[in-house]
This record gives C-alpha cells, structure tokens and sequence, in this order.
C-alpha cells in the first residue's frame, strides 16, 4: 500500500517525499521529469509519465496498490501561462481530470492538491483567508481554481475526498543539502538573488518600485518549503481520520517587501546583492500575505520555520553548494 506523488521529483514535491519516507511511508513518485530532476528522487521508486496518460496512471496504480495520492505535478510558469494558455489548460486541468478518473476507476477515494495563492489575484483585504475573493490574474492561477471546483464537484458525485492547500511563496531548502530549487527557467526572487551572488546573472531586477507598500516593491508571505510538505502529510493523515473536504491556505502570516528580502539575504550570506530597479511584472499583486489560522486550527499545522533568516539561510545552503543545481550531479 504506496502513496502516489504526482510531481514528486519538482521542488516542493521532493521534500515532501522525503518526508514521507522519513515517516515510513510507501512512495511512489509519479512524475513526467520534464521540470522535475530524477536526481530528487532518491530513495523511492519513480515512474516516468505523463499526468495525461490514463492507462499508465491505471497500470501505476494498480501496481503499486496506491491507496492515497498527493498531486503537484503541473506547469507552473506564471508568465509562460500567460503566453502559453493551451499548454497550462491542457496539462493542468485535463491532467488533473485524468488523474482523479484513474482514481475514481480504481477506488481510491482521498487527495492532497498542491494549490496557490496565485487563485485570489489582488486581495480586497489582508490578511487572506480563504473565502477571501478569488480573481486570479494569470492563467496558472485559473487552472488551479479550476481544480478546486473540479475537485468539489467529484467529492460530491463520487465521494472523492480531498484538501487543497494554497501556498504563499514556497522557499528554502532541505537541512541535508540533497535537494532544493532548481527550476529552468528560474523566475522567482530568492533563488535569483542567489543566481546573481554566485556570479550567473550580472544583477537582480526588482520588478516595481511604485506599489502602494511602505518602501514601493511587492510585498510576499514566504514559508519554508519543509513546512509545505509537512502540511500535505497532516492532511492526507487528516483525511484518513476523517476530516472533511476542505481548502486551508498556508504562509506564515508575515509580509516581507523585495528590499527586506534582499536585506535579509545581505545579513544571511554577508554579500551586496547588485540590484537595477526595473517596471512592473505584469500581474503581480501588490500584497500577499496569509491568514493559515484554518490549517492551524484543523490540520494542527505551525510552520516550523517563522523567521525569514533561517528560510533565506537554507535556501543559501543549497544554492552555494550547487550553483548549477541538479545539473552539477548529472556532470560529474
Ligand atoms: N521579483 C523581482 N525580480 C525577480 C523575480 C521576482 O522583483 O527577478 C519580484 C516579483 O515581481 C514579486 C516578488 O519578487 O513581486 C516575488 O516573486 P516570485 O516570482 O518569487 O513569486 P510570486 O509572488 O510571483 O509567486
């Protein structure tokens, strides 16, 4: 009896695997290792495929007596999502339809959904909770609130349980140094300042400086990507005792602008992050920050890692010691 990790060799996906696994659990990753690194995977069985394919979605399952499943698998390219819409409904929603009729087919009945902040677009109020509106600006965003629905949809036809979980901005990096963020392209601010410290970009752009914040840059709510995975493994356990269907956002409740970043990463790593002050990125919401008290309440879920320094400081643990991320191990 296995848990199924759609995606489980990508960022997040990986270290909750290795979670998992530090739990005892039965794992098998399922994942297309278009994005994600077969280098992440490394003490679990990993099937090659695509979320798209029922009949290897159907073999896998029936192989490995699957019984739960975790799904992260999807493209996640915010501006590419707006470019490439095709590309993101195709994947990320008839994938996911194919992934929850494989389960239905084969009785499997709980799910944990690897959702976003990015369903809600420009939060009327902060902090956000989850009823909060939801008017997501890119097409990334809308897939995953298109999974929601479809998800609610199956639980009531179908009995299919589920908890989708809404992440602020994932960052940091496994203590052990043996996986982290290595996305190609790379498109999110901490590992580019990292990028631009070790020499592989000349500066870091700030994408606006005329927001309304108190210093004009964007303001996120960053959670250390062990306290997401951690979170997928109470709710798949929440689940199994019974908890109802349910949708828990998940940040630490703490908003850090683009200069307090950039300030914690000077403390953390000791260095002058070369900076060019640049226009807006199209769709970027001024303000993210999260209320999680709902995962607090029902999940039993508090993040570990509550200050931005020590998630700054993993993530620079893993990012100095493989400066071409998983490509570096491929080489040698
Ligand atoms: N950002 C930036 N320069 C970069 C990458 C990101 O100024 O090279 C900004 C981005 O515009 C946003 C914030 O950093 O305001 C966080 O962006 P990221 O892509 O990491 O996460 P998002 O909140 O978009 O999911």
């Amino acid at each position: 009896m296995s848990i199924l990790v759609t995606g489980g060799a990508g960022y997040i996906g990986s270290h909750t695997v290795k979670q998992l696994r530090e739990k005892g659990y039965e794992v098998v990753v399922y994942d297309s290792i278009e994005d994600g690194h077969e280098e992440a995977v490394f003490d679990t069985t990993l099937v090659v495929g695509s979320i798209l394919d029922e009949i290897k979605l159907d073999e896998t399952i029936k192989k490995y007596k699957i019984e739960d499943v975790i799904h992260f698998a999807a493209y996640s390219i915010v501006g590419e999502s707006i470019v490439c819409p095709q590309k993101y409904y195709r994947n990320n929603v008839l994938g996911t339809l194919s992934l929850l009729d494989s389960m239905i087919r084969n009785n499997i009945k709980k799910i944990v959904f690897s959702s976003t902040a990015a369903v809600y677009g420009e939060p009327e109020r902060l902090p956000i909770v989850e009823e909060s509106c939801k008017n997501p600006t890119n097409v990334y965003g809308k897939t995953k609130l298109m999974i929601e629905n479809i998800m609610e949809d199956y639980h009531k036809a179908y009995g299919l349980q589920y908890v989708s979980l809404r992440y602020f901005n994932a960052s940091g990096a496994d203590p052990s140094g043996l996986i982290g963020e290595d996305h190609h392209p790379e498109t999110h601010l901490i590992p580019i300042i990292f990028e631009t410290l070790l020499g592989k970009r000349e500066y870091l752009s700030i994408f606006g400086t005329d927001y309304n914040t108190p210093d004009g840059t964007c303001i996120r709510d960053y959670i250390h990507v062990n306290d997401l995975g951690k979170a997928h493994i109470l709710a798949l356990e929440a689940l199994s005792n019974k908890l109802d269907s349910g949708i828990y956002n998940l940040g630490n409740g703490n908003g850090f602008s683009i200069h307090e970043v950039i300030q914690s990463v000077e403390r953390v790593t000791g260095q002058k992050v070369p900076l060019r002050e640049e226009g807006r990125r199209v769709g970027d919401p001024a303000m993210l920050i999260a209320s999680a008290d709902r995962a607090k309440k029902d999940l039993n879920w508090y993040p570990d890692y509550t200050k931005l320094d020590d998630i700054i400081e993993t993530a620079w643990e893993w990012h100095r010691k493989n400066k071409w991320g998983f490509q570096r191990r491929k080489n040698k």
